[in-house]
C-alpha cells in the first residue's frame, strides 16, 4: 500500500482556548500516514486536504490521547522519589523510557503520580494548513516516520 507524507502547520489549542503548542516560527511537522505518528481524529482530516488548505478541526478526547483513567493515578511513598521532587515533575518507568509519569502532588509522606498522557481527557482544537503532501518512500514506509525537514533526520 502507498502512504503518502504530508506536510502541516498547527495551532492546538484546548476546550478553554489555552494555546498547548504550535508550529509557529518552526518547520512544519512532516507525517507518515498510516503510522500512528500523530493522532488518529487528526490524521483522519488532514488526509482528505490539499496544499494550501486551512481548516480548524475539533478532535474529541476519545480520538486524540483517550480518556483520562482514575487507576492510572497513585500515591507512592515519598522516599521513592528524588529529594527535590515537585509538582510537575516526570519519571520514565521503564528502562526505554516509555512510559512517563507526571508528579502531580507531593506531601511529607507521599508522592502522588499520574500515568495518564498529559492531554488525555482534553477535547482539542487544531488550526492546520497544508504546507506539502508527498508519496513516501520506501525508506519512511519501512521506518514507520517521515524523512527530511519537518520530519526525523537522520
Ligand atoms: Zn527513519
Amino acid at each position: 500500500m502507498s502512504e503518502k507524507v504530508i506536510s502541516f502547520h498547527y495551532k492546538l489549542t484546548n476546550s478553554k482556548g489555552d494555546v498547548l503548542d504550535s508550529s509557529e516560527g518552526k518547520e512544519a511537522l512532516a507525517f507518515l500516514t498510516g503510522s500512528n505518528q500523530i493522532i488518529s481524529g487528526l490524521e483522519k482530516e488532514l488526509m482528505s486536504m490539499s496544499v494550501g488548505d486551512k481548516k480548524t478541526v475539533d478532535v474529541a478526547a476519545e480520538e486524540a490521547y483517550g480518556p483520562k483513567h482514575d487507576d492510572r493515578i497513585a500515591d507512592v511513598p515519598r522516599e521513592q522519589f528524588p529529594e527535590e521532587v515537585e509538582v510537575g515533575m516526570m519519571f520514565s518507568t521503564d528502562p526505554q523510557g516509555q512510559s512517563i509519569v507526571t508528579v502531580t502532588a507531593v506531601s511529607d509522606d507521599t508522592v502522588t503520580i499520574d500515568a495518564n498522557h498529559p492531554l488525555a481527557g482534553e477535547d482539542l482544537t487544531f488550526d492546520v494548513e497544508i504546507t506539502a503532501v508527498r508519496e513516501a518512500t520506501a525508506d519512511e514506509m519501512a521506518h514507520g516516520h517521515a524523512h527530511g525537514e519537518g520530519g526525523v533526520q537522520h
